[in-house]
């Protein structure tokens, strides 16, 4: 597969030329059909296998470009992992009018709240800080169409079960359902027979 027989956006296959990528790693040949369809998904797949731009891609393609709310929403088990998976986000959204907000413990609500209020597309946190803002209402996701748990397991077995089902709670019935984790403990298994509809594995 190429990134050519995809059938990309003009602007989103300019930005992974610029990216440097030339073809798709194997988990994003294999993901873009179900996600770029709206199917909900569960990725078994390690770190760096390019699983980052496998969800960012089909996201980016699904958002409709200038809506200016909350239309995706990743978590992430770390800040380290939240500020890469934006940072990939803004450049694959770079030929796009969609913007990407970064959301996590530790940093000043400032920032992040200016950047919420002025109507990012594209939420990437860490579950703590993303539903911290949702109880301030300063994050409203009403009008989410996808969501992404990455490294499910790993956020897991850091303590966020609580604030990832609360989270969940507060998507609407027919958001898609993204789950990407390196093995599937009876906690993930919850989560995808509770928020996930008719998911289809990806094994890799
Ligand atoms: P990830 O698994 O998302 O952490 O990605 C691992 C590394 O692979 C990152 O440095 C990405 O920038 C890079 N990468 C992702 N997709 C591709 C691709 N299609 N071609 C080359 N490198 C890629």
């Amino acid at each position: 597969t190429s990134f050519d027989d995809l059938g990309l956006s003009e602007g989103v296959r300019r930005a992974i030329a610029e990216r440097g990528y030339q073809k798709p790693t194997p988990v994003q040949a294999a993901t873009y059909r179900p996600l770029r369809d709206g199917k909900d998904v569960i990725v078994r797949s390690k770190t760096g296998t390019g699983k980052t731009a496998a969800f960012a891609i089909p996201l980016l393609e699904r958002i409709p470009e200038g809506r200016r709310k909350p239309s995706a929403l990743v978590m992430c088990p770390t800040r380290e992992l939240a500020l890469q998976v934006a940072e990939e986000f803004a450049a694959l959204a770079k030929h796009r009018d969609l913007s990407v907000v970064a959301i996590y413990g530790g940093a000043s609500m400032g920032e992040q709240l200016a950047k919420l209020e002025a109507g990012a597309e594209i939420v990437v946190g860490t579950p703590g800080r993303i539903y911290d803002h949702i109880r301030r209402r300063t994050l409203n996701l009403d009008a989410a169409m996808a969501c992404c748990l990455d490294e499910a397991d790993e956020m897991l077995n850091m303590g966020f079960f609580e604030e990832v089902t609360r989270i969940l709670d507060h998507l609407p019935d027919d958001c898609q359902q993204l789950l990407f984790s390196a093995t599937v403990p009876a906690d993930i298994e919850q989560i995808i027979h509770k928020y996930l509809t008719d998911p289809e594995t990806i094994l890799l």
